[in-house]
């Protein structure tokens, strides 16, 4: 028993060492600088990793089959937790009692769940070392080692659980498989994409709350953006450590999606291999990275939309695209390194007065301004509409300016414009030119402060995402209080109020992505869209997952339009979606869409699809005053219109604020609109949704499978075969 002992002891302690000091290695390949990022909101982030971490909620979002197997194993892992602590326990202190079984109903259900570890490491095996889906990449050894020990593992407790044998030695060589297993696992693990079993909660917890979030330099400090391996910060090192090689962020990335070179999985993986190679530089040429001069091609990260398509996809919590794509375009524009011509020419261009991307004079934004008899800001009123560079100068973009101010006045909003504006840094930032961005930020701070703005909006997500995000890293934005919506937002706000011509028909609805997964605004569109009377197709990416344009991170301005074929560019690709609905009307909600969406239409001559922003879909609306009075009768009573639309009959009164209905029978499989209020009698039927701002009240039967949301009351009535009196 000495022996057994002392083996035993020799093994585990071996085994705990180089655990540690790989894992140590791991993090100390270079000197850590800086600190953990804070954690924006402590129960927002324990709530996070509970759900993704515990509920594996994106790991089987995406990839159901894979992701339930996955998630098998891992809650097998917290159920032997208990049978490992006893098998060492044992091992240790009572090494006589080695072959005495736990047939309690721990022992059960233990063996319950090795029974369902197998199936899914068996399945996650065959996928990974047979079918070998292209996104998964090259086969890991280690990956085939660790499934191994663990079906090793599991079948050696199982064999031990249902008492296979009574012969003591093949039990006892049967309890050493298992323990060997177990060492040879806590070995391997830190020198695999398995470390992630520790690192993923860690690196899902520091998670910024939205994608591809730019950190502050430090320039006192002389930190000019991400150069060397030095540079990285804890939670760069956390994350290049924790990758497990899923591939989910290439799958879903647009640039390599479109044929790219840029693959985010690669760039996680190359600067894990150059950290742990003890290399120097990260980024540079594509003759530095074939030396090993550097590890991530400069080319490469060059394609990236910033979309945070990546960064969503990711079941580890790794941040590719602000910490680490964008930060290195920041380091390689400080030493001087850019060696990409559009670039170049973009800094040199922004650089000039009057700083903007095109490149245009201000002149014409003021003759713009003074045609469309645009109000001035003078801070007496309560909004300063930010037109941004798109609505100033694009075409398109000054006919939605000029639709916002129809909304505006209609909705009764006091509002105002620069005569004068600058760019507000977004394309400088994101392509990595950071000097210009704080020039262009601290004259604009300034301005903002001179003239007493305490409300901004702005048609644009990036101006919005630079305003309401990347500025409050500026000490002297914060303490201006200034409150930044997108016209989405003010605009679902105030249509309740606005007296509109319904005008039924199909769109589908492009999701700007600095919109929907920068900002979360995904439900604000569409119920503007739907109030207005259309019903939206939606594309096959849509909401959270939505599919770039092809313009952000820069590349509006720096994409390589050499790729002249329409399956290899990603405004072709996405218009290619929206044809597929088969309708003909994008909506869209920021001023580069409708400019890649146009280029992808003219391209394949598809002139007949229009493309409107949702302010532009809501002035079209806008009920002329005249017409509103012919519709009162003599005692000033508003007429009502009767309009059938989703099995729903409506009594539309014409004084606006959505859809409003008296005895609605509401047919099976509708969803009644955000804004419809029901009252009188309604008999809702099985499967019908109700959501956003929906009221139903009278004497209401509601059958089963009604799934009310949102800030739905129902006032009265039955449902599911109890009263409602008031229920909200
Ligand atoms: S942000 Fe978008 S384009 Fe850039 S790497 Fe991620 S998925 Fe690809
Ligand atoms: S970075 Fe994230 S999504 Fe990409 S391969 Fe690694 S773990 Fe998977």
């Amino acid at each position: 028993m000495i022996i057994h002992q002392a083996v035993f002891l020799l093994l585990a302690s071996l085994s705990a060492w180089l655990f540690c000091s790989t894992v140590f290695k791991r993090f100390t390949a270079v000197k850590i600088k800086g600190n953990m990022p804070k954690v924006g909101n402590i129960p927002r982030g324990i709530w996070r990793v509970f759900k993704e971490v515990i509920l594996q909620s994106r790991v089987i979002k995406d990839r159901p089959l894979v992701g339930i197997m996955h998630a098998l194993v891992m809650w097998g892992f917290f159920v032997f937790t208990w049978v490992t602590a006893e098998h060492v326990w044992v091992g240790f202190f009572s090494p006589q009692n080695l072959n005495q079984i736990e047939h309690g109903w721990y022992g059960a259900f233990a063996a319950f769940w090795a029974i369902l570890v197998l199936t899914g490491i068996l399945e996650l095996s065959f996928r990974r070392f047979v079918l070998q889906p292209k996104y998964l990449g090259k086969v890991s050894p280690t990956s085939a080692l660790i499934a191994m020990f663990i079906v090793v593992l599991m079948t050696s407790y199982l064999f031990s659980w249902s008492e296979w044998t009574k012969n003591t030695t093949a039990l006892y060589l049967n309890w050493w498989i298992h323990t060997l297993s177990l060492f040879g696992m806590l070995i391997v693990i830190p020198k695999s994409k398995h470390l992630h079993l520790i690192l993923a909660p860690l690196a899902i917890m520091f998670r910024g709350d939205t994608t591809s979030k730019m950190r502050a330099l430090d320039i006192e400090n002389e930190d000019f953006g991400m150069i060397k391996f030095s540079d990285l910060l804890p939670k760069d090192i956390l994350d290049i450590n924790a990758c497990v090689e899923c591939g989910r962020c290439t799958e879903v990335c647009p640039a390599n999606i479109s044929g790219g070179t840029l693959n985010p999985k690669s760039v996680i993986l190359n600067m894990q291999k150059g950290f742990l190679a003890g290399g120097n530089i990260i980024a540079g040429t594509d003759q530095e990275v074939s030396r090993h001069d550097a590890w991530v091609s400069e080319n490469d990260l060059f394609q990236c939309l910033s979309c945070g398509a990546c960064e969503q996809a990711c079941p580890v919590g790794i941040e590719h695209v602000g910490g680490k794509i964008l930060d290195l375009r920041r380091g390689l524009a400080s030493e001087e390194r850019i060696e990409d011509e559009k670039t170049t020419k973009l800094y040199f261009v922004m650089e000039k007065a009057p700083h903007n991307p095109w490149g245009i004079g201000q002149d014409m934004r003021r003759k713009f301004v003074k045609k469309e008899k645009l109000p001035i800001f003078d801070g007496s009123q309560e909004w300063l509409f930010w037109l941004g560079c798109g609505l100033s100068y694009d075409s398109h973009g000054q006919k939605v300016a000029v639709a916002m101010r129809e909304v505006l006045n209609a909705g009764n909003i006091s509002w105002g414009v620069f005569e004068n504006e600058t760019c507000c840094g977004e394309p400088a930032r994101r392509i990595g030119n950071e000097g210009l961005y704080l020039e262009l930020s601290q004259k604009l701070i300034d301005k903002f402060k001179q003239n007493k703005v305490k409300k901004i909006i702005s048609c644009c997500p990036h101006c919005t995402t630079m305003l309401d995000n990347d500025y409050r890293q500026i000490p002297e934005y914060e303490p201006l209080g200034i409150k930044v919506v997108h016209h989405s937002e003010l605009i679902a706000k105030i249509i309740p109020d606005l007296n509109l011509e319904f005008d039924f028909g199909e769109i589908t609805y492009h999701d700007p992505c600095y919109l929907a997964r920068g900002r979360n605004v995904v439900s604000a569109p569409r119920m503007i869209l739907e109030t207005c009377g259309l019903d939206i197709k939606e594309m096959e990416h849509f909401g959270h997952d939505t599919f770039c344009c092809g313009a952000g991170g820069g590349q509006m301005f720096i994409a390589d339009d050499k790729k002249m074929d329409g399956s290899s560019r990603v405004n072709h690709l996405r218009f290619q979606e929206a044809q597929n609905t088969k309708v003909n009307a994008i909506a869209v909600a920021c001023p580069y869409c409708p400019i890649m969406l146009q280029d992808a239409a003219n391209h394949v001559e598809r002139t007949d699809i229009k493309i409107w922003d949702i302010a532009e879909i809501v002035s079209a609306r806008l009920k002329p005053r005249q017409k509103e009075a012919e519709k009162e009768d003599a005692m000033g009573n508003r007429q009502e219109e009767v309009i059938v639309r989703g099995g729903v009959k409506f009594h539309r009164h014409t004084n606006g604020g959505g859809l409003v209905a008296e005895t609605a029978q509401v047919a099976p499989s509708v969803h009644v609109a955000p804004l419809a209020i029901i009252f009188g009698e309604a008999q809702l039927s099985e499967n019908v949704q109700v959501t956003g701002r929906a009221q139903v009240g009278g004497s209401v039967v509601a059958s089963d499978e009604i799934v009310f949301g949102g800030s739905v009351i129902v006032t009265e009535g039955e449902y599911r075969g109890k009263k409602i009196v008031y229920k909200k």
